[in-house]
């Protein structure tokens, strides 16, 4: 059993906002929001009756800028912060499912400017008597989140309001995951699904963080993390009984403990998961995401008006200008406008005019301006939407 009420927070309201859990076998875990308002006592104060107000408690209130804490319901049973996900009632998924209210915006990430103090540490020590993973399964809080609802049913940990299936809010926005969990001091648990490790390994750091768009730490894959092993072995931080690899193992948390301590780094900011500063001066820049991924594609606009017009002087049902009539086809069937059977045949003909003429419509367009040839503006627009970029 884990911590109920936390003895350093407030109480808040009458103290009952929820019941029992409707899965109390499934992983433990947290959901952050954010109330989209400002900080401070005036704000706390109104913020935590105008939730009680509208029944829409958390179980936790917290100012981000004073560590203000205050609870109003007990941790073992549910809150009322979220949306139900069709029938499954989201706010009773889990042994425990704890959420918290940052007094703070989405659009301004807290983590940026937060003074976490003894009341932070108190709120993560009663989330992880929980065993609560010091993991965040469905991943980064930015703008685009997935809400993957398998992992929500079956992984303990943390997760944003924007990670919750069937529901609509995209708080708490871009926040510092690792920065949440490195706040807390110690250690938390191993994550859900991970190995146990050796009997030493019990206090070995196993959480990720992201740094320019690529993760670091247990369990986190990639070519850059087979760099880091290999940058870290050149500069004699190796812990490896094997060289290192393409996943990151408790062998390169240990390595990088190593360079961490090497660099000057003590206690938690030496547990071997990279920050940005002993990760550039490891790598001599901070590697990112950019090398890994597509270029954006570009469509030239006169080849599918060409194509489009079936200018005569093409070849009928010829290949021309064939790869940019795709790019547009595989947008306009991500926009529900055209049916996989003649997306990606490459070629502009009368129901690929017939979808085009569906998005000019939906951008406004109306009469001949909405004729199915596309036209700069139309074609941007689809363009930012869908990642390609338009050579007019
Ligand atoms: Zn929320």
């Amino acid at each position: 059993m884990g911590e109920i009420w936390i003895k350093e927070a407030e109480r808040l309201g009458d103290g009952s906002i929820g019941g029992t859990m409707d899965t109390p076998s499934a992983p433990p875990r947290v959901v952050w929001h954010t109330t989209e308002s400002g900080a401070g006592n005036a704000a706390f104060d109104a913020v935590g009756s105008y939730l009680t107000k509208v029944v829409s408690e958390p179980h936790i209130l917290y100012d981000p800028t004073t560590d203000r804490l205050g609870q109003y319901g007990p941790l073992n049973q549910s809150a009322r912060a979220l949306k139900n996900d069709g029938s499954t009632r989201t706010n009773r998924t889990g042994r425990v499912c704890i959420q918290i209210e940052v007094l703070a915006r989405a659009d301004k990430p807290f983590t940026n400017y937060w003074k976490p103090g003894p009341n932070f540490t108190a709120l993560m020590r009663a989330i992880r008597s929980w065993g609560v993973p010091d993991t965040w399964p469905a991943g980064s809080c930015a703008p685009g989140a997935s809400r993957p609802r398998t992992t929500w049913a079956t992984k303990g940990g943390h997760y944003g309001h924007c990670h919750i299936p069937g529901n609509d809010h995209w708080d708490p926005g871009n926040i510092d995951r690792a920065a949440i969990l490195k706040a807390a001091g110690g250690s938390g648990t191993a994550p859900q699904g991970g190995t146990s490790g050796s009997a030493s390994g019990s206090s070995i750091a196993r959480y990720k963080v992201t740094i320019n768009g690529l993760e670091y730490g247990y369990g986190a894959t990639g070519s850059h993390v087979t760099a880091v092993g290999k940058a870290l072995v050149a500069k004699g931080c190796s812990a490896y009984a094997e060289g290192p690899g393409p996943t990151w193992s408790d062998a390169d948390t240990k390595s990088y403990a190593l360079w961490q301590k090497k660099l000057g780094y003590s206690g938690s900011d030496a547990d071997g998961v990279p920050g940005e500063s002993s990760l550039k001066a490891l790598m001599g820049t901070v590697p990112s995401k950019a090398v890994a991924t597509p270029a954006t594609p570009t469509v030239d606009l006169s080849n599918l008006i060409a194509a489009a017009r079936r200018d005569p002087g093409l070849k009928q049902g010829g290949t021309t200008h064939a790869a940019d009539v795709r790019i547009v086809e595989a947008a306009l069937k991500a926009e529900g406008l055209l049916s996989a059977t003649y997306a990606g045949d490459g070629s502009f003909g009368s129901t690929t005019v017939a979808a085009y003429r569906k998005w000019q419509q939906k951008c406004g367009y109306t009469g001949s301006a909405a004729d199915g040839i596309p036209g700069k503006a139309s074609l941007e627009k689809l363009g930012a939407k869908r990642g390609f970029k338009v050579k007019a």
